[in-house]
């Protein structure tokens, strides 16, 4: 007879980003991975100034704005505004280091996409994060691998393991896989107003605060624009 598994800690997980927008890809990565960790907690995490990368367009009320919007629907995700109540450049590590403070030995699970992964050894003192969080790694169409002595310093193991120590290990998920980015939906705003990998509570506050040069909807019209 196999012999019982200890029921281990639901681990808390952590999933930072631009968030500008906020989009399906990044709703189904928090659902899935809150799911097989046994309904985990995610907290969705807009940066304020990100390290690695231009600034956002949209400014971080806006951005924390919409996550709310597009996290309402679901009980396990909280947008939470930590990062943007920070100074200077968000890096992770501040991040992972005030939730690990927190939550003393409980399982921490940092979420990233494919191609934040393949990046992994570039990021602010990542060799750090080893002994924070585990990692939850979330496939994305045409991502490279990441570095072999990332992959090593991380060894892959299942749900079950992460829920067991309180960091170290890396889950790699095979889905959600959806070829979508924020970079790409804030073009077809600009084009055609719309775009489906947006929930429709988020696309609404956009036109509504005329975000990212939003082309004029058929279906919006521009409150600016009609009668008083
Ligand atoms: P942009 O196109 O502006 O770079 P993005 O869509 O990549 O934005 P970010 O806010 O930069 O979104 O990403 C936050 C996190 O979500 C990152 O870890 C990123 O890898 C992950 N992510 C974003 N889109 C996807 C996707 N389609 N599949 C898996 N992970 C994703």
């Amino acid at each position: 007879m196999p012999a019982p598994q200890p029921a281990g800690t639901t681990p808390l997980v952590l999933f930072g980003g631009t968030f500008d927008p906020v989009h399906r890809a990044h709703i189904s990565a928090a659902r899935a991975v809150s799911r097989v960790l046994g309904d985990a907690p995610v907290h969705l995490l807009p940066n304020a100034v990100p390290p690695h990368r231009p600034q956002p367009l949209a400014d971080g009320e806006q951005r924390l704005a919409m996550l709310s919007l597009a996290c309402a629907p679901y009980p396990a995700l909280t947008a939470d505004d930590w990062e943007l109540r920070q100074s200077g450049p968000s890096y992770s590590l501040n991040t992972l280091r005030h939730f690990r403070d927190r939550i003393g030995q409980r399982p921490l699970v940092f979420l990233i996409g494919a191609d934040s992964f393949a990046s992994l050894h570039q990021w602010h003192h990542w060799r750090d994060y080893t002994g924070l969080c585990h990692l939850a790694v979330v496939p994305r169409p045409d991502c490279p691998l990441a570095r072999d002595e990332v992959q090593a310093a991380f060894p892959e193991a299942s749900a079950d393991a992460l829920r067991q120590q309180p960091a170290g290990l890396r889950l790699m998920l095979q889905r959600p896989f959806l070829d979508v980015s924020a970079t790409a939906i804030r073009d077809a705003l600009a084009r055609k107003g719309q775009c489906p990998a947006l929930d429709d509570a988020v696309i609404a506050h956009i036109h509504r605060h005329h975000l990212y040069n939003v082309a004029h909807s058929p279906s919006e019209p521009d409150s600016d624009n009609e009668a008083p």
